[in-house]
């Protein structure tokens, strides 16, 4: 059983979607959540994660309220499906300043909050293991792979640790304004044949804020079906299945 009882764990962009299941699963689990948006919803703070004024604020309130906070989940994210020879420089801009100057701003505002046992989560994707088609959405995901590493070096001396997710197709409302066809042809590509649910990627996180992960950090870990496992060589394996054992 995982047990975050005392704790105060930020998580941002919990307004819908993996955000607000792990918000929801982390008050479960017993901690004191703060759930921050840049969109309106029951039970959540105001903030932009590109706002630096704005995270000064919250710091402020939860060093008066709280005294400490012992997580952050830097989950706020967007995408924008643009191509190669399409994406605009602003728009890359745009997705960048949230995917990634967003989680250096969380990290830089609540680490001097943060005592030795504390963890950061950072959300990545299976965009940021491979060449995922949407440039500026893969770009800042491998952007956030490199941020994470070097917080995780930086505030390891502090006891602090910092790991990282990677969730394959999650259905939740990001995905569901994609192309079917995108959808399916993940499917086709996910050994587990069908998308993942925000269910089960909120217990990772759980897990890597709880105590029970005190010596893991600097890690990365896929939760996609077995998605970026096989190295794209799933259709070689399934054009020969049909032929039979051993074809
Ligand atoms: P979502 O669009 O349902 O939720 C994202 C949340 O982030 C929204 O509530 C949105 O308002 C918030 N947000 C966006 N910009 C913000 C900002 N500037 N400041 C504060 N909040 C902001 O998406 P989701 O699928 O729940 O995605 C959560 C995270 O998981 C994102 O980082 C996303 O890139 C990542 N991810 C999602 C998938 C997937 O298949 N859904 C796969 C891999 C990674």
């Amino acid at each position: 059983m995982i047990n975050l009882f005392g704790k105060v764990i930020v998580v941002t962009g919990a307004a819908r979607g993996q955000g607000a299941a792990e918000a929801a699963l982390l008050a479960k689990h017993g901690a004191t959540v703060i759930a921050v948006d840049s969109r309106s919803a029951p039970g959540c703070l105001p903030l932009d994660v590109t706002d630096a004024d704005q995270w000064t604020a919250l710091t402020t309130e939860l060093r008066d309220t709280h005294g400490q906070v012992d997580g952050l989940v830097n989950n706020a994210g967007v995408t924008w499906r643009a191509r190669l020879d399409e994406v605009e420089p602003r728009d890359f801009a745009r997705v960048h300043a949230v995917n990634v100057t967003g989680p250096l701003l969380g990290i830089q505002h609540l680490a001097p909050l943060m005592p030795p046992g504390s963890a950061i989560v950072n959300i990545g994707s299976t965009a940021a293991l491979t060449g995922h088609y949407p440039v500026a959405y893969t770009a800042s995901k491998w952007a956030l792979r490199g941020l994470s590493k070097a917080a995780c070096l930086e505030l390891g001396p502090r006891g602090i640790r910092v790991n990282t997710i990677h969730p394959g197709f999650i259905d939740t409302e990001m995905t569901a304004s994609a192309d079917p066809a995108f959808r399916a042809a993940n499917v086709r590509e996910t050994p587990l044949g069908r998308t993942g649910t925000v269910h089960e990627v909120a217990p990772l996180v759980a897990f890597l804020l709880s105590d029970a992960a005190s010596y893991i950090t600097g890690a990365e870990i896929a939760v996609d079906g077995g998605l970026t496992a096989h190295g794209g060589v799933k259709s070689l394996s399934d054009a020969l299945r049909a032929d039979g054992p051993y074809s």
